[in-house]
């Protein structure tokens, strides 16, 4: 089975020849893994799939032609930005399209207003240097600065400097939008006028239906184009330096400085960031967790193992940061001014500055997001949750107490109760929860953490993120809203009605965990059968041994922790 030829060749009417392949090696280049995000789990090993074609459509009118040619012959498509979230990104149904949007990298700049126009194919990187050289900047995530600039802002759009920067939200502007059925939708300003200065516009916002809070990964069609807003910075340049891997920024000395802090206790800690808002300075303040600094510091695995377990229970439960950066916008003397309110504050827990390096490598140009899975091969964050900042300090410490029960296979790391954060000058909290594992070892137990987490969300009430595709559906479609399941398949249904927009997404962990046999044990929520979920029949999912896929296809069989 193939793509329909027509329809295979009508799309090489739009894109031209050039731009559009069927070559099984091509394909392959298009296949989740082998690292990164979310790889070796089991949602990948049973939803994941190589496309049968790939197209590269180089602006929006080419890829409402090709939506617009997969709704007339049913071809199953993937947006495609730059791949790097992992499975979510790729194939779930045989004989599907990706829609690789990398060519569609148009670049527009209002220096009198800030903000970008862009195309799904322009990367962060791209955009925060071209920012920084107008005196503006941008948020990078800890996925990195290779990632689609859009792509990232409908779906996450987060990093420390989100103290001051704020939600990603509110940096949507006017946006291109078209939609699986084949009309094109525009957003904010675009509605009525042909500039994207706003992202309001007259009725109802539709920005939700792009990301939700942490996207729709997708099923909604595809966001080709869209108006970024961005921020003042300082003029001050910052000067690569080092030798790949080990690059780094310098920053300005007396005009952009990160500044560590260690403090008593946890209490010290959330104080500090609480009075750090008050104050309205700084532009980030974040906890770092133990091992990220063994990372940091390791040179390679073998050297991160090294330094890593002369840690245990008691240290990491000692062990309170706050990290800083400083930016003098407007000049030298605001820096000095922040930099006084900053060391008052920090005094007062009774915080002692350490010598902490001139230089960022983590989140102006994040470049290391790569050296994330370095301990063991495979990496996914369970959780993030934007709060409160009471609640985004507490929730970390429930995670760590399920995670015992998961460890191994999960990497040791002595209950380490995650990553938090200031957001919006205190306004709201973020917290994160990352787990490590070897792709070699039985991954069910990965699964089922996953899974589990989300059970425990509901039981303690916990709001979170990573709800929507990222979970099954129907465990917590009845639990928030409540059913808001039944919301979210309803719109799916009003503007993808053929379900050809990235198949089975949002139902796809929900068809995971039915099929997955390892995953039977902990379903105690009540979903329909998979022969009920409104999928169209027509889809066929990958073929896959599923006895042999816990354990890496039984290729090896893991013995890390015998
Ligand atoms: C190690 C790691 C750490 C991360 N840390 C952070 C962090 O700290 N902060 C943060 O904000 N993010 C973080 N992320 C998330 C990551 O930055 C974003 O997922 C990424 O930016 C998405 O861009 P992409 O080009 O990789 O998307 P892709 O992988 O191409 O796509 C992601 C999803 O969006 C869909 N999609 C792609 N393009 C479009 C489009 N144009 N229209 C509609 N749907 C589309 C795809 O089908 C897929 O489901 C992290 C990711 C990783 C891997």
């Amino acid at each position: 089975m193939a793509i329909n030829k027509q329809a295979y060749n009508a799309i090489k009417a739009v894109v031209g020849e050039r731009y559009i392949s069927e070559d099984p090696a091509i394909m392959e280049g298009y296949r989740s893994g082998p690292a990164g995000y979310e790889n070796s789990t089991g949602y990948e090993r049973v939803m994941c799939c190589l496309p049968h074609a790939v197209c590269l459509p180089k602006n929006t009118k080419e890829v409402l032609a090709v939506v617009r040619i997969c709704n007339r012959y049913d071809v199953p498509y993937v947006p495609y930005s730059t791949g790097f979230y992992g499975p979510r990104s790729h194939c779930h149904v045989e004989n599907e399209l990706i829609i690789d949007l990398k060519r569609h990298n148009e670049f527009e700049m209002d220096e009198r207003h800030f903000y970008f126009n862009v195309g799904s194919g322009v990367t962060l990187a791209a955009l925060q240097q071209e920012c920084m050289n107008k005196g503006a900047y941008t948020i990078i995530g800890g996925g990195g600065a290779q990632c689609s600039a859009i792509c990232n802002l409908i779906g996450d759009g987060w990093s420390p400097l989100s103290l001051r920067v704020g939600l990603p939200h509110r940096r949507i502007l006017g946006t291109e939008v078209v939609l699986p059925d084949g009309e094109y939708l525009a957003l904010g300003s675009l509605s009525y006028t042909d500039d994207p200065f706003w992202g309001e516009g007259p009725g109802p916002d539709l920005r939700g239906l792009l990301r939700g809070f942490t996207g729709v990964r997708g099923c909604l069609g595809v966001v080709a184009k869209m108006a970024i807003k961005s921020l003042p910075w300082q003029p001050e340049p910052l000067i690569p330096s080092g030798v790949a891997p080990n690059t780094t920024l310098q920053l300005p000395v007396g005009r952009v400085a990160w500044q560590n802090y260690l403090v008593p206790t946890k209490e010290a800690q959330v104080k500090a960031m609480f009075e750090i808002g008050h104050a309205e300075i700084a532009a980030a303040c974040t906890k770092v967790p133990k091992f990220w600094r063994a990372i940091a510091k390791a040179e390679d695995k073998e050297e991160f193992w090294k330094i890593w377990l002369v840690e245990n229970e008691e240290s990491l439960r000692n062990f309170f940061i706050v990290r800083v950066l400083v930016v003098g916008y407007t000049s030298r003397e605001d820096y000095e001014y922040q930099m006084r309110v900053l060391n008052d504050i920090l005094s007062e827990v009774g915080g002692k500055a350490t010598p902490t390096k001139p230089s960022d490598e983590s989140w102006l140009k994040n470049a290391d997001s790569a050296g994330m899975w370095l301990m063991c091969g495979s990496y996914v964050s369970v959780d993030y949750i934007i709060e409160t900042l009471t609640q985004a300090t507490q929730h970390g410490l429930t995670y760590a107490e399920l995670k015992r029960k998961y460890t191994p296979p999960l990497m040791p790391d002595f209950g380490d109760p995650g990553w938090f954060q200031n957001f919006e000058l205190g306004h709201q909290g973020y917290s994160e929860f990352l787990i490590y594992w070897d792709m070699r070892e039985d991954i069910s137990g990965v699964d089922q953490f996953y899974v589990d987490t989300s059970k425990m969300n509901i039981q303690h009430r916990y709001y979170t993120s990573l709800i929507g595709p990222h979970q099954p559906l129907y465990l917590t479609g009845p639990q928030y809203g409540p059913n808001y399941h039944i919301w979210m398949l309803k719109v799916k249904d009003e503007f993808d009605p053929k379900w050809l927009s990235h198949p089975p997404v949002p139902l796809a962990h929900d068809a995971f965990v039915d099929r997955a046999p390892w995953m039977q044990s902990i379903k105690d929520w009540n979903p329909p059968k998979e022969a009920d979920f409104p999928v169209p029949k027509t889809f066929t999912y990958p073929k896959v041994d599923i006895s042999k896929i816990p354990l890496n296809g039984a290729l090896v069989k893991g013995d890390l922790y015998k």
